[in-house]
């Protein structure tokens, strides 16, 4: 297979139309047989539940060349079960989790060009989502939906080294108590938008949301969980019902465990002990940790001993393991790597 003539190494993080997608349509109670067409359009309804009422939901992952050359994904079976999750919570189709894992790897295998190289920081980000296809006008969940994998390259997250972000205590609050913000729904993004539009244009690069009810409580950011480590080298992140599960906190907090043999919390965190912590990063796909120098609230900056310059020490072991378990230098946990063949 002859790899895409790409300047890998200075991608963007866009949309990038490669050859192949997958797609499956469920009608009358069941799933069409799922297949990889080269269609990168959509044509539905102008009364698609996604266009009417934003039933929408997806999900992000990578696949990646290893020092060995291997193309790999990331733990897929978790996105499968995370959306899975989000499909029932809003009332629509689960696509079965096995199928949903041989939907990734055939989308990567039949993009193999697009799969950057090993070392050039880029990888393939697949786009797994579904969305109400059918009528609505009456309040009620679609009668007909599409579930969809797209993939698109892109280029390394953090071009000449991590620069520590700025981030503010938001006004705006993400999800509702008892809401959506546990799952990954299109809708938790459309609200934020002007949130974080907001934030941009007053010089920050993320807002850090609270718990709407107190208020005094960290949640997560627009597209991120937090990870604190404590001055004594407590790796700590905050546990709510309204925080969206990100599989590399998740990974992360394994890795902070079992390989650098780290003491790991996942509690509520007060906004009012996160003066005391000593480093603050944002975990999510896209970037895997993504340092936070200095959270501004209303005017009162909290800056992290870590400074604005480079990750904090911890931070950047963490990002070292997870990142050298994910490119095959460090043997992954049972299932975390699933190569295609
Ligand atoms: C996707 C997402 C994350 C990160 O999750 P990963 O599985 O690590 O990519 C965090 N917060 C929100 C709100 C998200 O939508």
């Amino acid at each position: 297979m002859e790899k895409k003539n790409l300047d890998w190494s200075n991608l963007g993080f866009g949309y990038h139309p490669t050859e192949y997608r997958y797609v499956a349509n469920w009608k009358d109670g069941a799933w069409s047989e799922g297949e990889l067409t080269t269609d990168a359009t959509v044509t539905m309804t102008e009364c698609a539940g996604v266009l009417q009422y934003s039933q929408s939901c997806f999900e992000g992952l990578k696949a990646y060349t290893t020092e060995k050359g291997q193309i790999v994904v990331f733990r897929p079976d978790l996105n499968a079960s995370r959306m899975a999750d989000s499909c029932r919570r809003l009332e629509m189709p689960v696509y079965p989790e096995d199928k949903f894992v041989e939907a990734v790897k055939a989308v990567v295998r039949a993009n193999a060009a697009y799969v950057p190289p090993y070392g050039s920081g880029a990888t393939l980000y697949l786009r797994p989502f579904m969305f109400g296809s059918g009528p609505v006008i009456g309040v009620s969940p679609a009668p007909e939906y599409q579930f969809r994998i797209f993939a698109t390259p892109v280029g390394p997250y953090f071009k000449g080294g991590a620069k520590p972000l700025t981030i503010r205590v938001s006004d705006f609050d993400r999800a509702a108590p008892n809401g959506t913000g546990h799952i990954k729904a299109g809708l938790n993004y459309a609200m934020s938008l002007h949130a974080i539009v907001d934030a941009h244009n007053q010089g920050f690069n993320e807002n850090m949301y609270l718990d709407p009810k107190t208020r005094t409580k960290v949640e997560e950011t627009g597209g991120a969980n937090f990870l604190f480590v404590t001055k004594d080298g407590k790796v700590v992140t905050p546990k709510s019902p309204s925080i969206l599960p990100s599989i590399t906190r998740r990974s992360l907090m394994v890795v902070a465990k079992e390989y650098l043999g780290l003491e790991v919390e996942e509690r509520e965190v007060y906004f009012d002990e996160v003066k005391d912590f000593a480093e603050c990063g944002l975990c999510g796909t896209a970037a895997v940790i993504s340092p936070v120098g200095k959270i501004v609230d209303h005017g009162k900056e909290i800056c992290f001993p870590s400074g604005m310059d480079e990750m904090g020490p911890v931070t950047k072991k963490l990002y070292d393991a997870l990142t050298g378990i994910q490119m095959g230098r460090i043997e992954a946990p049972e299932g975390w790597i699933q190569v295609i063949e």
